[in-house]
């Protein structure tokens, strides 16, 4: 009878063995697999030979998968929308669009130079090899399309973990930007899934010896859990993002700002205005202009009614009823037996700053608007209301010093000035799109040169430059 350490070492034996055939092996022809362990093996045959192919070919790869990307933005955003219910078909279609035409590709990679007396050392970004990456309900397709376009620009294959709730479109995602990249002339495909998304498959994922870098986009437990499995990994976490508006702000424009990206997705986008505090002197203004740009506001007493329909409450505070997540104003407020005027885009009230609305990531369409005495208290009540996350915040004036004061106390990685929340990803601002907002872990809006590690390779006495 063989006993258990001797079984492993045997097993470890046989493994070696058969490493290098593994490695020569051809790429596997599916991207599905019932089993997470043979999903990253796949993986992990597909990106030697794919390292291999030479950044030329790897950038029409790339382009490949953006061009299939946009051309099926719709039909992804309709399948998501019909999994999940988030959100909307449009403005889903707007993400998947933004992440085909603007996630950086093989261009983000740079090689450094230094030369001098003792010769040449090049610095250089490398692939980590397989990338495990862990995506959210809220957004599945245009993660997929925005993590599969950096990842694989940088080097290497995916195994993704989507939601549960969202693997019939997350994988359609995977399918359609496999495809793309084989017949651009990928070596197999270069993103991967197993077949039934599971807790179990993710714990799998992140435990595997042969993944070597955990992109975790989603909520706050999944991010710690991710954290305490030892391996590197780009924490995209929660935020609650605070807007502030001023005195000194164009009071019309905030508004209608305020309300198109609240509204936008119906508040599931993690970087979306979430609470506004609003010096007092500009309050009404600012709500009427709300109300003018297609919010509809509700009084204290159905902001109750509506809190009793949309949050739960526990014993630790109000968590949110997923029911609700991403749906529209209109389906809100009629849940809550408020009447509906037309179709709102958001549901807007006037509230204190300890409110569960104001305190809780709330993911759908409602605004609590809390009056302050002036900057200096919006600040203060804005760095509360974002309980640290250091993820977004957005602010509305045209006071400079007061602008750089709250971006200075908020200290987040996005920070919009008179926009809307989405301009900080790129729509309609300046600037690369990530749906990919690394805040816990520090690398901030991720593209492909997050997804390299960096080698150094020293030429002694040579190309010197003399
Ligand atoms: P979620 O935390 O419920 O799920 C995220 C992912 O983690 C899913 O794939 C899920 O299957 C997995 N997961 C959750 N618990 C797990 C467990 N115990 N073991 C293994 N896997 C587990 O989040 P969600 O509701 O799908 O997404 C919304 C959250 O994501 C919000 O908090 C939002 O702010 C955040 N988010 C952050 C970013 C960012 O870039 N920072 C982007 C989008 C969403």
């Amino acid at each position: 009878m063989l006993s258990q350490e001797q079984i492993e070492r045997i097993v470890a034996d046989v493994v070696r063995q058969m490493q290098p055939q593994m490695e020569n092996a051809p790429a596997p022809d599916t991207c599905f697999f019932e089993d997470m362990d043979a999903c990253i093996d796949a993986a992990v045959r597909t990106q030697k030979a794919f390292v291999r192919v030479g950044m030329e070919k790897r950038r029409v790869i790339v382009e490949a998968m953006r061009k299939a990307a946009v051309e099926n933005a719709e039909s992804l955003a309709k399948a998501a929308f019909e999994e999940t219910k988030y959100g909307s078909v449009a403005h889903k279609t707007a993400k998947c669009l933004l992440a085909a035409q603007k996630t950086p590709g093989v261009e983000d990679l740079e090689t450094r130079a230094i030369t001098g007396d003792e010769g040449l050392t090049l610095i250089f970004p490398a692939p980590f090899g397989v990338i495990g990456s862990i995506t959210p309900s809220t957004n599945p397709v245009a993660t997929v399309i925005n993590n599969g376009i950096g990842m694989v620009a940088a080097g290497n294959t995916v195994v993704f973990a989507p939601h549960p709730a969202a693997k019939k479109c997350s994988a359609m995602a995977i399918e359609v930007l496999n495809k793309a990249a084989v017949a651009a002339g990928a070596p197999g495909p270069l993103l991967y899934a197993v077949k039934e998304p599971s807790v179990a498959a993710s714990q799998r994922l992140m435990a595997h010896p042969a993944v070597r870098l955990l992109a975790v986009t989603g909520g706050e437990a999944i991010v710690s859990m991710a954290m305490k499995s030892g391996k590197k990994v780009i924490g995209a976490g929660p935020g609650n993002p605070p807007v502030i508006v001023d005195e000194t702000a164009n009071i019309e424009r905030a508004a209608k700002d305020i309300v198109d990206g609240a509204s936008f997705e119906n508040n599931i986008p993690c970087i979306a205005e979430k609470e506004t505090f609003v010096v007092k002197s500009v309050g009404n203004a600012l709500v009427e202009g709300m109300v003018r740009s297609g919010a509809q506001l509700i009084d204290s007493a159905q902001a109750q009614k509506l809190l009793e329909t949309v949050l739960i409450k526990k014993d630790s505070g109000y968590v949110i009823n997923r029911a609700f997540v991403g749906r529209d104003a209109g389906y809100l407020l009629k849940s809550a037996g408020i009447p509906v005027q037309g179709e709102p885009k958001l549901v807007v009230t006037v509230t204190t700053k300890d409110h569960p609305f104001v305190t809780t990531e709330m993911l759908m369409p409602v605004m609590p608007v809390v009056f302050v005495e002036d900057v200096n208290e919006a600040i203060d009540c804005a760095v509360e209301a974002e309980h640290g996350n250091h993820h977004s915040a957005h602010m509305h004036s045209t006071n400079v010093e007061n602008l750089s004061r709250a971006s200075q106390a908020l200290d987040t990685t996005i920070f919009v000035k008179n926009g809307p929340s989405y301009a900080g990803i790129g729509f309609g601002g300046e600037g690369f799109t990530t749906f990919t907002i690394a805040t816990p872990t520090g690398e901030g809006l991720t593209s492909a040169r997050t997804f390299t590690r960096t080698r150094r390779c020293t030429l002694r006495g040579a190309l010197d430059m003399l």
